[in-house]
């Protein structure tokens, strides 16, 4: 009797398999070929005006529907996900520390942390003869839908991928491979049955019936993306987000079941609970020292300094009345715009007047709209 010889591992498992070894939570193989209903969808949402400032994901989005453009021959792709489904972190001492940030923005930059696993993939896939590129939510890429048809989750009512195994707190990638193209299989079911908790929670109301996000509400867009003053009346929808948001995931009885379970990407107190004078009386390039590293670095030091004063506007929080003052000092005018509204909730008259005295016209007139919001009300 001869002992039967283990099957030899195919190239996609040892890609699949070496992905979860360097740290990605879920993984899985999809065809490239993107179907028209995807690519529509995404047509759609941008024609909708739904990527509001965003306009680089309108930049060559018909690349979106051939992955052949992004690697020639493009045959399957590995969805991949990875959760920032952090324990909470405890604030450090010191400071004046308020306002929540985002779990994905309590690690160092994600893309970063993710490009060197995807480059470790490209280079087994190299030693398997396979050409492979990796892209991590920076380029022409729908991981969402990639990682639906790669039965890692499904396009859920918040317009996330969500998962069963690691629910909505995940950071998708992908690594385009030549590997000859496989039909998918079924798609995975929605298992968000009659739940709307996500619709409910979201603050700002930026939830779609869709599925799709409306960046223009979205508070995530708003405190990261946006540029210079954000709407007077989603102002107060802010609350008391410093940097992204995440309701919407938090509240997803799939997350609520799958816990804290991130392994790989290990939260920063410091990037969880930033000092809020941090962001005062420093230049963009001592900024970008200290937070150069992180998604905070992305709406620049007079994003942070404009959110932190909405947000102390917002809590009306006595500790944090130094921050409206360092505001209204500040070198730059969207922050003392943002110090003006800040000044309207804390009802301080004086400060207003002060700032109608502004050198600048769009300071001067929200300090005008502050007051006679306080003279009506
Ligand atoms: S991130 Fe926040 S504001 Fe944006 S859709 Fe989710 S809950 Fe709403
Ligand atoms: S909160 Fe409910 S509706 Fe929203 S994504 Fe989760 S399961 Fe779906």
């Amino acid at each position: 009797m001869t002992a039967s010889l283990p099957a030899p591992v195919s190239a996609p498992d040892t890609l699949r398999e070496l992905a979860l070894e360097l740290g990605f939570d879920v993984a899985g193989w999809a065809s490239a070929t993107v179907p028209r209903a995807a690519w529509q969808g995404y047509g759609e949402w941008l024609g909708s005006g739904r990527q509001a400032g965003m306009g680089y994901l309108e930049t060559g989005a018909w690349r979106r529907a051939d992955l052949g453009s992004s690697l020639s021959g493009a045959g399957r792709v590995l969805a991949l996900g990875i959760s920032h489904a952090f324990a909470e972190v405890p604030v450090p001492s010191g400071g004046l520390r308020a306002g929540r940030v985002a779990r994905y923005a309590w690690t160092p930059d994600y893309h970063a942390q993710t490009l060197p696993l995807l480059s470790r993939l490209v280079k087994e896939a190299a030693s398997l003869g396979i050409r492979a590129r990796g892209f991590v939510d920076h380029g022409p890429v729908m991981e969402r839908d990639l990682a639906g048809r790669a039965f890692l989750g499904w396009h859920a009512k918040s317009g996330m991928l969500v998962s069963t195994e690691l629910g909505a707190f995940v950071t998708l990638a992908a690594l385009l491979t030549d590997l000859p193209d496989v039909p998918d299989g079924p798609a995975h079911p929605d298992r968000c049955g009659r739940c709307t908790r996500c619709i409910s929670a979201c603050p700002t109301g930026a939830i779609d019936a869709d599925r799709a996000i409306d960046a223009r509400r979205c508070v995530s867009y708003l405190t990261i993306e946006h540029r210079g003053p954000v709407d007077w009346t989603l102002r107060p929808g802010i609350g008391d987000w410093l940097l992204g948001c995440d309701v919407c995931c938090a509240v997803c009885p799939w997350s609520v079941k799958a816990g804290a379970l991130a392994r790989s990407l290990k939260p920063d107190p410091e990037l969880a609970w930033p000092d809020l004078r941090g962001f005062f009386g420093t230049s963009e390039r001592d900024f970008l020292r200290r937070y150069g590293h992180a998604t905070h670095a992305r709406p620049r030091r007079k994003g942070m300094a404009r959110n932190a004063v909405t947000v102390a506007g917002n809590l009306r929080r006595p500790d944090l009345r130094p921050i409206l003052e360092l505001a209204a000092a500040d070198a730059a005018w969207e922050v003392r715009e943002a110090a003006c509204y800040a000044l309207r909730q804390w009802e301080d008259v004086r400060g207003l007047e002060q700032l109608r005295r502004d050198p600048d016209e769009r300071v001067r007139a929200s300090a005008e709209r502050g007051l006679r919001e306080l003279l009506d009300a």
